[in-house]
């Protein structure tokens, strides 16, 4: 198998609502989470999963994209802090990659802790189920409206950008080493990416498929999902995934599986 490298660095630290994010959990307590991202370097291409939080929003969330973001005010610098890399594209600047390495970003979904540096990516090709696309344009649930920034996925419909809208499944380079796995319920068209090392052997980004390891073990789902069947119907398909693969699961949001990946330059391989 040819070598694959991946990295995994963090945007922002986000201090969030334990019974938020997991439906009527520990009330009253606060859970130190975070927003990362991912770059794999594949022999055929360099892929990005998510682009994490806009540092631009998170200084200025009045001002973000062409109707600003001004809900965001309260909790941009409190609850939620830029990490010193700053965003996605300075962060992969630090190991040597322009945003013009990068052939393909795939989006697990388009909330703002994921979709949040996709401008400055407008020469690779975007890769997001169809679903999300058409849910983040207004979503009928206002707390989900509330998540979904058009100063984050606004330029895609630019026209400056290649926008490959999948439904279901999709091999990124065509040789199974990478592949969006369709995992909807958190959001409408949420995906999580499996990839395959060759030392650390089958991995998942899960993404906001489970909030915690605790929620993915016992089925907690936030209390905002766009569909809880659905989405309790994804984590079971991947933990029955994990099992038949022997995976590796990383959530976005669980601070000890963020801590167990190596800190870069060093990469899962
Ligand atoms: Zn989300």
């Amino acid at each position: 198998m040819a070598e694959i490298e991946l990295f995994a660095m963090n945007t922002a630290d986000w201090e969030y609502e334990y019974s938020a994010m997991m439906r009527l959990q520990r009330p009253g307590e606060t859970y130190p989470s975070l927003t990362p991202f991912y770059l794999i370097d594949h022999p055929e291409g360099v892929v990005l999963f998510d682009t994490g939080t806009s540092a631009e929003m998170l200084a200025d969330p009045a001002n973000y994209g062409a109707y600003g973001a001004s809900h965001m005010e309260e909790s941009a610098g409190k609850e939620i802090e830029p990490t010193e890399g700053g965003s996605a594209s300075e962060q992969i600047a630090d190991l040597g990659y322009e945003p013009e390495d990068v052939d393909q970003v795939v989006l697990s979904h388009l909330h703002l802790d994921h979709a949040g540096d996709i401008d400055a990516f407008s020469e690779s090709t975007i890769v997001v189920q169809q679903a999300e696309l058409e849910y983040a344009w207004w979503p009928a649930d206002p707390i989900q409206r509330s998540l979904y920034l058009e100063g984050d996925f606004g330029p895609l419909r630019s026209g400056a950008f290649d926008v490959r809208e999948i439904e279901g499944s999709y091999d990124v380079f065509g040789d199974g080493t990478i592949r969006c796995l369709p995992t909807p319920g958190h959001s409408a068209g949420h995906q999580a990416l499996q990839v395959e090392l060759e030392e650390a052997g089958t991995v998942i980004l899960g993404a906001d498929l489970a909030f915690t390891q605790e929620a993915y073990e016992q089925e907690l789902q936030p209390p905002f999902a766009w569909d809880t069947r659905e989405a309790l119907r994804s984590n079971r398909d991947v933990r029955n995934l994990e099992r038949a693969e022997d995976a590796a699961v990383y959530l976005a949001h669980d601070r000890e599986h963020f801590e167990e990946l190596p800190n870069p330059p060093e990469s899962l391989m």
